[in-house]
């Protein structure tokens, strides 16, 4: 999922703001929710919560306003449940090889508005050009996968049993209507990770992304307009809180599966207890990358970069703990302050920018409170550790030395450019400190000794591990953590099961 950009493609000039701008005017349904099969006009009902429904979105390269829009209420999500709940039946029945079909449709139309969706997450989201292309490109091999899973699927399977006067039988049914809430950091990669399975399975669905990342995801309802889903199969809601948590908590929702911050997620599971709904939640991370004594160096500082610095940190699975062999550290500490210096920090439309903005102002004070946290604990500083003095939400690509793990910069999810690290002597040592967290959702090993990194994999808790291998995600991998990274698994066979339940049915032989 994330790559450090090295170099970029500059030939596709329709990827500029300018372009990104026309799009949000003239394609980007605003003020509206996309509801039972049509774009609906959100009205405030109540004078006194107009102002909290109104939601300004940002260039985060600039701060500057691209546009204001309102934000859907619990009174809207009551709607798209009944609508959800109307098209099960429909949508649960229709034959699989149509789904598919649909799902294909999806990505079909993804592909033709590869430009706009691209460019409006660069303006929406700060990224670089190369890394919305990955989230979009992403997303479409992700729509295209499930068409083609749930074909292969049987719809029902003979189980061996000890008993032969019976036969038992077990089916696949849709776990009903399903709450979709997704995050900013990659908007549409992780839409399509819930979407596409619960679509696939039969689930119909209500989608809310978020408020902070509307433009590429409103795209969506064109998209779905455009390949004739029917009607209330998918509703998308732009809302913040109290729209998730009217999703979440609302009587006709049999599953929510949510993506965000463990804070959000505790809520999720706390207001999904009233109903007994079905949940999953991919929550956040603190990973390990491990530098064995053995790794080749040049190898390491360009995995260690793409680690922390895509997507200016905000990733899940960001390797945000550098673990370094003790012989090699300072080999590796001079190296790294060198890559990191020459690394180009700029607007996410520059064809040479390496690592964007923040995207909003709300992470960039949590990325510098982190540094002022780091200035007070005396933390040794390898470079970075400063906002950049120009408009927009940068900092600059940070790397703590000798962090101890009592720190809250070792312990918390920052959720930033912002890299801390320790060094270890034994391959034992490294597994200790790599588990010391109530995260457990990726790590990076980097060693030439594969079997040795092989042990270290599996020693090492967290749900993928990659060796001498940038962040690649593939479809087929099942996605999700350990600990408090979450409870289930997304993408894989694991991610289409996560939207289904078995049935066994008994007669006689
Ligand atoms: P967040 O928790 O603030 O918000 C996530 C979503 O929840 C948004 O759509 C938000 O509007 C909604 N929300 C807020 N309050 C809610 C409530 N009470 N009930 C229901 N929904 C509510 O997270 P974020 O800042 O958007 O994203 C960053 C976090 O997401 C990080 O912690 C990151 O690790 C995590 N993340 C995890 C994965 C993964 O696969 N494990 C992937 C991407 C991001």
């Amino acid at each position: 999922m994330s790559t450090m950009p090295t170099s970029l493609d500059v030939s596709n000039l329709a990827i500029c703001k300018e372009n990104a701008l026309k799009v949000v005017n003239e394609e980007i349904m605003l003020n509206a929710v996309y509801l039972n099969g049509q774009w609906v006009t959100i009205e405030v009902t109540h004078e006194s919560d107009a102002a909290l429904k109104e939601q300004n979105l940002f260039d985060p390269s600039s701060a500057e306003l691209i546009a204001k829009t309102r934000l859907a209420s619990a009174h809207y999500v009551d709607q798209a449940a009944r609508a959800a709940e109307q098209a099960f039946e429909d949508w649960s029945n229709t034959a699989v090889s149509d789904r598919a079909r649909y799902l294909s449709g999806i990505a079909d139309e993804m592909q033709k508005r590869f430009d706009k969706l691209v460019s409006l997450s660069v303006l929406n989201n700060g990224k670089p050009i190369v890394e919305a292309e990955l989230d979009v490109n992403d997303a479409i091999a992700c729509y295209r996968y499930y068409a083609k899973l749930i074909q292969n699927q049987p719809s029902q399977s003979l189980v061996e049993t000890g008993e032969p006067s019976v036969r038992l039988y077990k089916c696949n049914e849709p776990v009903g209507v399903c709450a979709l809430i997704v995050p900013w950091n990659f908007p549409m990669v992780t839409t399509a990770w819930k979407l596409a399975p619960a679509l696939a399975a039969g689930c119909t669905v209500l989608l809310k992304p978020s408020e902070v990342t509307l433009l590429p995801e409103l795209m969506l309802g064109n998209i779905l307009e455009e390949i004739n889903l029917p009607k209330g199969v998918v509703n998308i809601l732009p809302g913040g809180a109290d729209v998730g948590a009217a999703m979440t908590s609302h009587p006709l929702v049999d599953k929510i599966s949510f993506t965000g911050s463990n804070v959000v997620g505790e809520k999720v599971m706390v207001q999904a207890a009233q109903g007994i709904k079905d949940i999953s939640l991919e929550l956040g991370g603190k990973s390990a990358i491990v530098v064995r004594a053995d790794a080749n160096i040049d190898l390491a500082c360009e995995l260690i970069v793409g680690g922390i610095f895509a997507n200016c940190g905000q990733i899940c699975s960001a390797t945000s703990r550098l673990l370094v062999h003790a012989d090699i550290a300072q080999t590796l500490f001079s190296k790294l302050k060198i890559v990191i210096e020459a690394l180009i920090v700029g607007d996410g439309f520059d064809s040479t920018t390496q690592m964007g903005p923040l995207v909003s102002e709300a992470q960039f004070k949590q990325v510098k409170k982190y540094f002022d946290i780091a200035a007070d604990e005396q933390l040794a500083c390898l470079t970075g550790g400063q906002t950049l003095q120009q408009e927009g939400y940068f900092v600059m690509p940070t790397v703590y030395t000798e962090v101890p793990t009592t720190s809250r910069l070792w312990r918390e999810e920052i959720f930033g450019p912002v890299l801390v690290t320790q060094t270890f002597s034994s391959d034992e040592e490294a597994v200790k400190l790599a588990n010391d967290s109530q995260y457990a959702l990726a790590a990076s090993v980097v060693s030439t000794n594969e079997q040795a990194a092989m042990t270290l994999a599996r020693q090492i808790r967290a749900g993928h591990v990659w060796i001498n291998e940038f962040q690649i995600v593939l479809p087929e991998a099942g996605w999700g953590g350990f600990k408090q990274s979450g409870i289930g698994r997304e993408l894989g066979e694991d991610g289409l099961s996560a939207y289904q339940k078995s049935k066994h049915i008994l007669l006689p032989n």
